[in-house]
């Protein structure tokens, strides 16, 4: 079955952009996944088409408007679609691995890529929206955002990443960071591949990525670690 991204957005020029490209872009042509887009502005008010207006109570800027987004979510997402639908902001839920598996197992998204100082508070409510951030950060839209999801969705669909990995040892999986990755050659800059990597013995090399992936984790993301479960794997 193919899954459908739909992406609401003032710049559809930006889509599939990079993910026209090595295995997303394959995938693309092949026909795992769809991108569609639909402009907000034909949506817009007026003769100029207006999507956006003064932020109510004052303030620098300008919002988008909640009714025609609704307008271009209803036509890009009509009723009966299944696909969730989410909306780009800063603040939303932070998306995480966990989320991205669970909505590349589904039929598609549909996401709303935010412009300006942001969206009209109501659409969120009145659409159903998921609000996701990619990160406490301020992007100058949500554009880069939808791709950053998108490409974390289409390369777990079925076929993406072929023989290469079912991705289950990756970052995040599991609630830890991966263990570092080493290849030829043998010593580079004075610095050999740790010995236990080239020894043979695959038990071995099993119990020292799962230490590391554990110290890594503890050292480098605390807030991982002290999740429910993570510090169990590889103790
Ligand atoms: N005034 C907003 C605030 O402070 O929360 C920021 C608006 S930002 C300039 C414009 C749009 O970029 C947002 O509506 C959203 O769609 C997108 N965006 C910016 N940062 C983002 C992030 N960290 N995650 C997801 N989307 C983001």
């Amino acid at each position: 079955m193919t899954w459908r991204a739909s992406i609401l957005t003032l710049y559809p020029e930006m889509f599939p952009g990079p993910l026209g490209v090595s295995l997303a872009g394959r995938a693309l042509t092949a026909g795992t996944w769809t991108c569609e887009t639909t402009q907000i502005r034909e949506f817009g008010i007026g003769k100029h088409r207006a999507v956006d207006d003064t932020p109510s109570g004052g303030g620098p800027g300008m919002v988008m408007r909640a009714d025609v987004l609704a307008a271009a979510i209803d036509a890009a997402s009509p009723q009966g679609d299944r696909r969730p639908r989410l909306v780009m902001t800063p603040r939303g839920r932070p998306l995480t691995q966990a989320r991205v598996r669970e909505l590349s197992a589904g039929p598609g998204v549909v996401v709303l890529c935010g412009r300006f100082e942001g969206m009209d508070e109501r659409i969120m409510a009145a659409r159903d929206l998921e609000e996701v951030s990619i990160g406490d950060y301020v992007l100058s839209g949500g554009e880069m955002g939808a791709l950053v999801l998108l490409d974390a969705c289409v390369r777990l669909l079925p076929g993406v990443m072929g023989a290469v990995a079912s991705g289950h040892e990756e970052s995040f999986e599991g609630g830890l960071l991966e263990y570092p990755q080493y290849t030829r050659p043998q010593v580079f800059e004075d610095v050999e591949i740790p010995a236990v990597l080239t020894s043979g013995d695959h038990g071995a090399v099993e119990r020292w990525r799962a230490e590391r992936a554990l110290a890594d984790t503890r050292e480098r993301r605390p807030d991982l670690a002290a999740r429910d479960g993570s510090p169990e794997r590889g103790s």
